[in-house]
């Protein structure tokens, strides 16, 4: 003996239909079989509108009516010879018409009780499983159709109504047992108090009707079919990576259908538990799926099998000095909401014992206040006690497994994740069981929670990064390039996805979270939205993403001023731009106390050296204890490559314009020229070391004429032209020792200069060329001989892999 439940997808049409009668052929071909049928899908709350319409005076009621009457006839049609079926259409409209006529009262009335609700709702399960009873039949199969009514016995809590098992087993028992037919099918969902008024068993009632008989009767196996291959590590709605379970304990399946999996009703586990009764979940839509097996104890070793969420709850607080060592205080609190059939989903106390907390349904709230503060009056008048305090907007989350109690670490590693994606737990408690850890968090941040969640404990190895993008010139289309060649390589070595979910210039802006095509960015950008920058930082918040990250690949000022937004968001910056680093002490310093605080990353690599790794070298020192004592560098690509580059017989005008058409230089190459980009990268350095500096405190002996630095870049040339005389004067006085020209920042016992040196053979900046950059750290550690890191420092391409670098730092603790 068997019994198959099938869902209301199972059974939304008559396509649909015909795939159930086949897997029920073969099932009923071995053994004696129960079908048990939803409503068609969405019926039910098509039924239930009606219902709430009606009783609002609202006579649209009639339009879900005839919906209904439809969609049934629709299917008796396809699913019915026309020889057979006037009398099956007739039977439909017969039931139709009591829908109507009950509607018809509710709305005369303008009054719906639980129990007219019920019997409103009966009639999708009613007429859905006498259709497939008819299905069957005309199939040739022998089917009996049962009205569920005549055996499940109920109070008359209508709406959640409870099941009197010792009358319903033995109805059960009676009906069945000894009953020579070989395949039944039955309404779910719907039973009847004693007097034989039609109750319902709560909504998705059906998995449990389809439990309680085989508990009845001792069944081999429950098979629950729906529109999942099995119960999976999460609801695969939030989480696209969510997978199956193939193998779960009776105890696991019912902490996480209680807290939230929707695929199998929480009451279900019960029946068949007690009498150690296989639970299958199986899929409609692809039969030979394994699926889920849910028994007496799981196979699989996973510590945590599953997570899920519990949506529309609110907290109720309930604090004083009053509750200190008096006992008989939660008692009497957790009876009130008894008494006001108020269901407690979780429950925390401190355990100064000064509050107690517990998570209800958002439904319940006003109904839980008026008897809290009632059932606490006397205290609440004489200051022992706060009056109720409710918080709303809330879910739950639960992370479920038998085995979590032998792996510690696992609420740390929740914790920490979620730390670092901003979400801030309002309550936690944890079964002592050890089955279960649970927290309250904030509605909004339950799909990225869930994300990081399922990241961190089923995807160890498959990450996501969310990517902004903003400013997509030289850099920022080479980082996209970059991070197109890289997809497939981060994916199958690195189990790290890139998705970009934010590009934007100074144009256009465009946002798809499920990723943009890197192929054709340029075109999608095109057709995005006007840009506006509070706009697309508000977008990028509102998303709430999980391992959000914002390059910044502008030299924008403006678009450095908002990193204490997105940091705030515990979105990670990387930036390019080197404004917000070499602004003001207090700014840069605040920014990275704001990463810290928000468990998010202020990544700048790319400020000093583009890609080399001279500040990961920096922090690497510090960490490790060593002390820096002396920085000698030079960290201006532009300049190298003019001064490597001119010798007179070109123009220095010529030779600067050159390096700007490489690429090489600032978009305004007097930053470069003047020594200011120069004397911000020190400064950066000498913060990281340690160091409390501005740019005011830098000397800088810079080299250009004050005539070069006025009006606008084209005149800047036209001035260089004029004073190629000066230009040409300074390099013959170090050409004539055999000496080179190096523009040279130092930071030396707390203070930085910037400017022209001249340098001979022997020292250790003599061999540069091209566009490359030098670091000389003088530390601790390398007192005499320094740490030296050298090579290209500038080009988009390097500067683009310098960000990328940093992007996948974000990852990092
Ligand atoms: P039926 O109509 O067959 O009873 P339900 O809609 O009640 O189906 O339940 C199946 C749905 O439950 C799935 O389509 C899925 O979206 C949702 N679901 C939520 N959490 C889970 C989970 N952990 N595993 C599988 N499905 C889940
Ligand atoms: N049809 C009912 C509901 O939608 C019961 C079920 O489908 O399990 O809640
Ligand atoms: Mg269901």
């Amino acid at each position: 003996m068997q019994v198959l439940k099938f869902g209301g997808s199972s059974v939304a049409n008559a396509e649909n239909i015909n795939k159930v009668a086949a897997i029920v052929k073969d099932a009923a071909a071995k053994k004696k079989t129960l079908v048990v049928v939803s409503a068609l899908g969405g019926i039910t709350d098509t039924l239930l509108a009606a219902g709430t319409l009606a009783a609002a005076g609202d006579e649209s009621y009639k339009e879900n009516l005839a919906l209904i009457e439809q969609l049934h006839l629709e299917a008796v049609k396809a699913l019915i010879p026309v020889t057979n079926q006037s009398s099956v259409l007739s039977l439909v409209k017969k039931q139709c018409n009591e829908i109507e006529d009950i509607c018809n009262g509710v709305y005369a009335l303008q009054e719906l009780s639980l129990q007219t609700k019920d019997r409103i709702m009966s009639y999708g399960e009613l007429l859905s499983s006498q259709i497939i009873a008819h299905r069957f039949q005309n199939l040739g199969m022998s089917a009996v159709w049962k009205d569920s009514r005549e055996l499940i016995q109920t109070n008359e809590q209508f709406g959640n109504a409870a099941v009197q098992f010792v009358e319903t087993n033995q109805k059960i028992q009676d009906y069945f047992l000894g009953n020579p037919a070989g395949l039944f099918v039955l309404p779910g969902f719907i039973a009847a108090t004693a007097k034989g008024v039609t109750a319902t068993l709560g909504r998705g009632g059906s998995d449990y009707t389809a439990a309680i008989l085989g508990g009845a009767l001792n069944a081999d196996a429950v098979e629950i079919w729906t529109d999942v291959s099995g119960m999976m590590t999460a609801d695969p709605r939030l989480v696209p990576n969510a997978r199956i379970i193939p193998d779960i304990s009776y105890q696991e399946a019912m902490e996480l259908s209680h807290f939230g999996a929707k695929v199998i009703y929480p009451p279900t586990i019960q029946p068949v538990m007690k009498k150690d009764i296989p639970v299958w979940i199986k899929n409609t839509f692809a039969p030979e799926d394994y699926g889920t097996l849910i028994q007496k104890e799981s196979i699989g070793q996973d510590a945590v099998r599953g997570i899920s969420s519990l949506n529309k709850m609110a907290l109720l607080s309930l604090e004083g000095s009053g509750m200190v060592g008096i006992p008989g205080f939660s008692k009497r609190l957790f009876e009130a909401l008894a008494g006001a059939q108020i269901n407690v989903v979780l429950i925390t106390q401190s355990s100064s014992e000064h509050s107690i907390c517990v998570a209800v349904d958002e439904v319940n709230v006003s109904k839980a206040k008026q008897v809290v503060d009632a059932a606490f009056d006397y205290e609440i008048e004489t200051g022992k006690l706060e009056p109720l305090q409710i918080e709303e907007g809330l879910s739950i989350l639960a992370l479920v497994g038998d085995q979590m109690k032998s792996h510690p670490g696992i609420a740390g590693k929740m914790f920490y994740v979620l730390g670092r994606n901003g979400v801030n737990i309002r309550a936690i408690a944890q079964g002592s069981s050890e089955r279960n850890i649970s927290a309250v968090i904030a509605a909004d941040d339950v799909k990225k929670a869930i994300n990081v969640l399922h990241e961190a404990f089923f995807e160890e190895s498959y990450k996501q990064i969310n990517l902004y993008i903003v400013g997509v010139g030289n850099v920022g289309s080479r980082l996209l390039e970059q991070l197109e060649q890289q997809r497939a390589y981060l994916l199958e070595i690195l189990r790290l996805q890139v998705n970009v979910v934010g590009i934007a210039n100074s144009k256009k802006m465009l946002i798809k979270e499920s990723g943009i095509a890197l192929s054709n960015w340029k075109e999608a950008l095109q057709e995005g939205m006007e840009m506006d920058l509070d706009q697309f930082v508000a977008m990028a918040a509102a998303k709430n993403l999980r391992n959000a990250v914002f390059a910044d690949v502008t030299a924008n000022e403006s678009v450095a001023l908002i990193y204490e937004k997105l940091l705030r968001k515990s979105i990670s910056v990387v930036a390019c731009n080197k404004i917000a680093a070499a602004s003001s002490y207090a700014h840069y310093s605040k920014l990275k106390q704001l990463a810290r605080e928000f468990n998010c990353h202020y990544l700048f690599e790319t400020n000093v050296g583009a890609a080399l790794p001279v500040i990961g070298t920096l922090n690497d020192l510090l960490r490790t204890g060593d002390t820096v004592t002396k920085i000698e560098a030079v960290l201006s690509g532009t300049l190298n490559f003019v001064f490597n580059n001119y010798d007179g017989s070109k123009s220095f005008a010529s030779v600067v314009k050159q390096a700007q058409d490489e690429g090489y230089t600032e978009p305004d190459p007097r930053l470069d020229l003047n020594g200011t980009d120069v004397m911000r990268k020190i400064m950066i350095l000498a913060r990281e070391s340690g160091s409390i500096l501005e740019m005011d405190a830098i000397t800088n002996e810079s080299f250009m004429p004050e005539s070069c630095m006025q009006g606008s870049v084209a005149d800047f040339y036209a001035a260089m032209e004029q004073e190629e005389a000066h230009f040409k004067a300074i390099y013959d006085a170090a050409a004539k020792d055999g000496k080179k020209l190096k523009f040279v920042a130092q930071f030396d016992n707390g203070k930085a200069k910037v400017g022209l040196q001249h340098i001979d053979p022997a020292h250790n900046l003599y061999h540069l060329y091209g566009k490359d950059n030098i670091v000389l750290f003088y530390t601790k550690r390398y007192p005499e001989q320094p740490l030296v890191v050298k090579g290209a420092g500038a080009g988009a391409d390097v500067t683009a892999s310098g960000v990328f670098a940093d992007i996948m730092r974000t990852m990092n603790a």
